[in-house]
């Protein structure tokens, strides 16, 4: 398991519920959390890693020591909204890009937990921010998608570097065609295939 970069065509991906949750599951949690703290992230989305499910890992500390602090949302909704603040973005899957985002102030997000359980939080500032930053990846929406087109223009130069650096790795072999990635991940939804073979 890898993090993947702008270019590769899981991020551009609208993931599937998890549907059950086993080893196979908890396994894949813990190393991406293991990768999101490896990157000093503080929040990681299955698509990063090229898995085409509803999850995603948050420890806004970045302290693997603080496991307290570490949350799994499992098919996460938002369920209300309020407000509206602007604040700077970067992702693990753009590494050295920042932006500013507009995003909702307060909001109210409903998820379940690695034990099945459903839950509840009502978040703002940094949190509400990076879990609404999560979800969009889940759709297969960047950061970069929600600035506006002045801002946007400026980081063009950069999002085309990452594209033909990934072209360059599939040309390599070090990733396969995007149509043997998508069909991958279509074998992913449908649970044939517990792990990616990039
Ligand atoms: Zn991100």
């Amino acid at each position: 398991m890898q993090i993947v970069q702008y270019g590769h065509p899981v991020l551009r991906w609208k993931s599937k519920p998890v549907q059950a949750i086993n080893d196979d599951l908890r396994n894949i949690v813990r190393e991406m959390f293991e990768l999101m703290y490896a990157a000093k992230g503080i929040g990681l989305a299955a698509n990063q890693v090229a898995l085409p499910y509803r999850l995603f890992v948050v420890n806004v500390t970045a302290d693997p020591a603080e496991i307290d602090e570490e949350i799994v949302f499992l098919n996460p909704r938002i369920r209300k909204r309020k407000g509206s603040e602007s604040g700077e973005e970067g992702c693990l899957s753009l590494p050295g890009l920042y932006a500013n985002v507009d995003r909702s102030e307060e909001v109210i997000l409903e998820a379940y937990d690695l034990n099945g359980e459903g839950f509840e939080m009502e978040l703002d500032d940094l949190p509400a921010r990076v879990v609404q930053h999560e979800i969009d990846h889940l759709d297969g929406i960047l950061f970069v998608d929600r600035l506006d087109p002045e801002e946007r223009m400026k980081l063009e130069p950069k999002l085309l570097g990452f594209e033909s650096d990934f072209r360059k790795q599939q040309a390599l072999g070090s990733f396969p065609s995007d149509e043997v990635i998508k069909k991958q991940l279509k074998e992913m939804e449908q649970g044939m295939k517990p792990k990616p073979s990039v």
